[in-house]
């Protein structure tokens, strides 16, 4: 096998993609590609990074900034905790690592939104240090060369495969193979359709010599995905004479934690129109009278990974200056400073086709 790394690696050093993360051993421009390619595709991806790094140019500067502002920078991303807990890291390393990233890959793991991946990832490609990094690529590399059918979404299949990478790397650069792996998954050893003919690694591929490729790798059948509705109101008070909106900011957990919405419920069923209006004002969110429904939005759709989120948004209007029925938990914001606030993809898209901000 040792032949066939020396062919991936020889492979990698003339096919890889010329991508940004990859013209550097900065630990912090590493990390912030790993946190930002999170669930997230390289092309997506690419964009953000250099508006990271060109507003942020070190983790000084990232340290330095506010949640809404990186929030804002984040917008469309989703998944907002990783925007999060990449600011309390940036400030950990600034105030306990005098702005250095530590080498130990133990320290790595315990800044906040460092999992034992990309720690692995900033040890081995900023550091050069031995950890195997695995992502779904090295996984369909691996067991297709292998053919191990242990399932990769099982218990012990991530201890299994790393060691199995770091003993296939323990003679050569670590950031090399690493590298080299991912990317022939990406380039060569894909999902659908491999390109067997043209990959460095066919002479002592498993797989490829039983003609399994589509076996491999093996996955246990998933839990079915949730529905949940979503009810929002977007509620419209004059202030001044000025339409202002109410905005929730949501809990510091969970799946956009910290973002900006409205006031919603959150059903397993959909609610109808008479029943969510009765508790909108059963939560004394709305007047008993005195207000009028301007529109009720089409669903609008959005994928998570255990959950499907069908949202409606039925817009309000508060007559008169009705400040009783202000929320207090709530902003009271004017409808032109919404763009200052980072809000779910599904809201933003909301906000652009009523056009309550601009496309
Ligand atoms: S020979 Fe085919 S299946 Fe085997 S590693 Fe290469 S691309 Fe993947």
């Amino acid at each position: 096998m040792n032949e066939n790394i020396h062919n991936l690696l020889v492979w990698y050093q003339s096919n890889h993609r010329q991508l940004p993360w990859r013209e550097t051993s900065n630990p912090y421009f590493i990390w912030l590609s790993e946190i930002i390619l999170q669930q997230t595709r390289v092309d997506q991806g690419i964009p953000y990074y250099i508006r990271f790094t060109e507003k942020y140019p070190s983790v000084f500067h990232l340290a330095s900034a506010n949640q809404q502002e990186v929030f804002k920078l984040w917008q469309g991303l989703g998944y907002y905790n990783r925007a999060s807990n990449m600011l309390k890291a940036a400030k950990e390393i600034v105030a306990v690592y005098q702005g250095e990233f530590p080498k130990d890959i133990n320290l790595l793991k315990k800044l906040p939104g460092i999992g034992p991946y990309t720690a692995a990832a900033i040890a081995s490609l900023a550091y050069n240090l031995p950890h195997g990094v695995v992502d779904g690529n090295v996984y369909r590399v691996l067991s297709r060369v292998y053919g191990i059918s242990t399932p990769i979404n099982s218990g012990g299949a991530h201890q299994q495969f790393l060691k199995l990478a770091e003993e296939l790397m323990s003679t050569h650069s670590p950031a090399l193979f690493n590298q080299a792996v991912m990317e022939l998954g990406a380039l060569i050893c894909k999902p659908q359709n491999p390109d067997c003919t043209n990959c460095p690694l066919q002479s002592g591929c498993f797989a490829y010599s039983q003609n399994q490729q589509g076996n491999f790798p093996v996955k246990a059948p998933k839990a079915k995905q949730q529905t949940l509705y979503l009810t929002y109101f977007v509620i419209s008070v004059i202030k001044n004479q000025t339409p202002h909106l109410q905005l929730n900011q949501r809990k510091k957990t969970g799946i956009w934690a910290n973002l900006f919405d409205f006031p919603s419920f959150e059903t397993k069923q959909p609610l109808d129109m008479d029943e969510a209006i009765h508790n909108a004002i059963e939560k004394k969110w709305l007047p008993t009278d005195s207000f009028h429904i301007k529109h009720v939005s089409n669903e609008y759709k959005h994928l998570l990974t255990h959950r499907i989120l069908l949202a409606r948004f039925i817009s309000i209007e508060i007559e008169n200056n009705l400040s009783s029925h202000l929320i207090k938990s709530l902003l009271l914001i004017k409808h032109t400073s919404l763009l200052e606030y980072p809000v779910p993809v599904l809201v933003d898209k909301y906000l652009r086709d009523v056009q309550l901000i601009r496309q």
